[in-house]
């Protein structure tokens, strides 16, 4: 496995594993790996010849109030996780590589992030469309895998590659949950024992929210209520949001008659999570 933290080396290997007629698959993470990313490090050595892990806990996509400084990180661990899976590249920049002085353009993302996390996390969506575009254009992937469980970053990457003619397929991963279905995430260290035990509330209150749905409960309005009093009643978290949209279009809507996300995101002492679930039209499809 080659360890780079250089943009130059990278771009050498990718561009020879292309001579050579290679399928490059991207995962990009900020680290400290789970079961999550690991599952997306899987799929992506099954379709791919070369698989490239990217690990950078991006300045850009946090708030000045955010968590950065608190995010954990464990170069060791992850390497050795890495090396585990067959990753084949492992990407892991520093700030100053990635960013080495002000940039001089920025991207803003003028649909599907003014909802949800985007809306509640300024600047978030345009930091994450920066940094993709960057680590696509080291990269040069053919694919690139992101989990559901950020279902509005899959959103927006859909519409980066898109509006942009990344010649990349986008690959969803279903979530990983705990066995009590919290969903796996790298802020889950910073729960206190208490606030760990109410987590699983958030899916199960999703969960909810979409029986309510499949029980013949079509307006949305209805939907979000009930979710939000089930989830009151289950956490001293904050509720950040309880969303529930068309996806991946992200718009409001009254009555649901397509594919919709019911989303919600939970203040805790240290930590923030969110979680979601796709409702189809024909039927309930957890992600
Ligand atoms: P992060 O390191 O949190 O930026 O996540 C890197 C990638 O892993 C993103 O595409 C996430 O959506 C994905 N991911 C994080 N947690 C999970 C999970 N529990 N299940 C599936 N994918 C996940």
């Amino acid at each position: 496995m080659e360890v780079s933290k250089n943009i130059n080396n990278v771009q050498q290997t990718v561009l020879k594993m292309k001579r050579e007629g290679r399928m490059i698959g991207i995962v990009p993470t900020m680290g400290y790996l789970h079961e999550g990313h690991i599952r997306l490090i899987e799929k992506a050595k099954t379709d791919n010849d070369f698989v490239v892990l990217t690990i950078f806990v991006n300045p850009l996509q946090f708030g000045e109030s955010e968590d950065l400084n608190a995010y954990p990180r464990d170069e060791k661990r992850d390497l050795d996780k890495a090396e585990e899976l067959g990753v084949d590249l492992v990407f892991l920049p520093n700030e100053k590589t990635m960013y080495p002085g002000p940039l001089s353009l920025n991207i803003s993302v003028v649909r599907r992030a003014d909802v949800l996390c985007g809306k509640s996390r300024p600047g978030h969506f345009e930091g994450v469309a920066m940094v993709l575009t960057k680590l696509f254009n080291i990269c040069q992937p053919d694919n690139a895998y992101f989990g559901k469980k950020d279902a509005q970053q899959v959103a927006v990457v859909d519409a980066l590659i898109e509006d942009f003619n990344f010649p990349i397929r986008l690959n969803p991963v279903d979530t990983v949950r705990e066995h009590d279905g919290l969903a796996k995430s790298s802020r889950n260290v910073n729960l206190t024992s208490g606030e760990r035990m109410e987590a699983p509330s958030i899916h199960q209150a999703l969960e909810f929210g979409k029986d309510l749905f499949c029980r013949g409960e079509k307006t949305a309005g209805k939907i979000v209520e009930q979710t939000r009093q089930f989830l009151e009643a289950r956490t001293h978290g904050k509720i950040d949001y309880i969303e529930l949209l068309s996806y991946p279009e992200l718009e409001v809507i009254e009555e649901i008659d397509q594919q919709v996300i019911l989303a919600a995101a939970v203040f805790y002492k240290k930590a923030r999570l969110i979680d979601n679930i796709i409702i189809n039209k024909d039927g309930c499809i957890t992600m």
